[in-house]
């Protein structure tokens, strides 16, 4: 019913719709979902034929909305973020005057059938302006519906109204989804849920996430993310998420001074253990990687929301002293090894396995302990320079404080 293709709207230099692209089929209730300054707005209005895109196509019902405006507008009803109400008119004087400019045959009749199905009837002769603005609403929906357009699009329909007004206009909303395909544009995932059957989230003036509501919440709620932060190499964790099966998403990212930062996603449709954090313990503590922070959350449509349409970080900045750990680096070497020891659940000759007793030569220590690579080494501090010949040295500390939990 609706086809809208590479959709760009600049004002000026500000690049507010970048290249959008969707389709909403005949009889859908939509939801239109993204924050204040997303490009919902813009986009509705130029798909009503409001506003001007500066590139794309958009068509309605089979019409180009450029090519045959007349067309494409007799199949849509549009209900702006302001309404387009004369305050000094009776709902049935406006009503009248909005059917009359669009050539409705049966004037009247239409006037009627939309008071009666907005809730308006015992409202005929109010003064616009004396109405409550949950009734103003309704004024603005039965202007959006008067014509009995295939397409009806509202744009942010329930801002400004109360809890009451709230639950009344959505439920209208559901009602003309019966007879229309709707548009319903809001900043309210609670609106977009309880009222669509799929979703289009916007951010930035792109789309970022387009699927069925089901499909969505499927794909997204009760998901576990485990969110940790160790010291060591990008490349080490990303090895142990690839020998965990739960583990369906991941996002490891070296962070400075040696640090990484991981975001492991499970999901619970996987019929295995979703809760990985013990896993994880044991497997960073096979390869020596301390863990400085770990913490575990179920996802929920609103955080994935709240992600999606989070405000963009800073332009990416030079890259940090820390370069990325290649595969001939010692500590990926010793990753390798000491991951294949897990998996062999026997140790190495040459790498000590994890709670193998430290010899006892202070030399044959230091050689026999794999070689710490520049990220496993603690934050320079101003004596980091100094021989480790005072105090415990890190790979001392870790021994020390290594306790096996389990044979290896
Ligand atoms: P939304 O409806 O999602 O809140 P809008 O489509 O109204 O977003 O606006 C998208 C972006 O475009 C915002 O940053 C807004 O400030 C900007 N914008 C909207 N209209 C204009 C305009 N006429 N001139 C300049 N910038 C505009």
């Amino acid at each position: 019913m609706i086809e809208v293709r590479n959709l760009v709207k600049r004002y000026g230099d500000f690049e507010a719709v970048r290249g959008v692209s969707f389709s909403v089929k005949e009889g859908v209730i939509c939801g239109f979902l993204g924050p204040n300054g997303a490009g919902k707005s813009t986009t509705m209005n130029i798909i009503a034929g409001t506003l001007a895109a500066t590139e794309g196509e958009v068509t309605v019902n089979g019409c180009d909305i450029y090519e045959d405006p007349i067309g494409a507008k007799s199949s849509i009803g549009y209900l702006p973020e302001q309404p387009p109400l004369y305050p000094d008119m009776t709902v049935e004087e406006y009503l009248a005057f909005v059917g009359g400019a669009r050539g409705v045959a049966d004037l009247w009749g239409a006037v009627d059938r939309v008071m009666e199905k907005t809730g308006l009837t015992d409202y005929a002769d109010r003064l616009i302006k004396n109405l409550s603005k949950g009734y103003k609403q309704r004024v603005g929906i039965a202007q959006a519906i008067i014509a009995d357009p295939k397409v009806v699009i509202l744009d942010e329909p329930t801002v400004g109204l109360d809890p009451r007004q709230i639950i009344e206009i959505r439920s209208l909303i559901r009602e003309l989804g019966r007879d229309h395909t709707v548009i319903l544009s809001s900043h309210i995932l609670g609106e977009i849920s309880e009222v669509c059957d799929e979703v289009i989230i916007i951010a930035h003036g792109e789309i970022v996430a387009q699927d069925t509501l089901e499909n969505l919440t499927n794909r997204y709620e009760g998901r576990t993310i485990v969110d940790l932060t160790a010291r060591g190499s990008a490349d080490t964790v990303r090895r142990i998420a690839d020998s965990i099966p739960q583990i369906l998403d991941r996002e490891i990212e070296q962070k400075p001074g040696g640090m990484v930062r991981a975001r492991l996603s499970t999901d619970r449709s996987t019929d295995q253990e979703t809760d990985i954090r013990e896993t994880l313990f044991f497997r960073f503590a096979d390869v020596r990687m301390p863990i400085l922070s770990m913490s575990c959350e179920e996802t929920t449509l609103e955080k994935v929301f709240l992600e999606l349409t989070a405000d963009r970080p800073a332009p990416a900045a030079p890259e940090d002293d820390t370069p990325p750990a290649d595969d001939d680096s010692p500590e990926a070497i010793f990753a390798a090894q000491a991951m294949a020891n897990v998996q062999r659940n026997a140790a190495s000759p040459d790498v000590p396995a994890p709670g193998e007793p430290a010899p006892d030569e202070p030399d044959a220590e230091k050689n026999d302990s794999p070689a710490p690579s520049p990220k496993e080494s603690p934050a320079p501090e101003p004596s980091a320079e100094a021989p480790k010949k005072t105090g415990k040295s890190r790979d001392k500390q870790s021994d020390d404080d290594y306790t096996p939990l389990f044979g290896g």
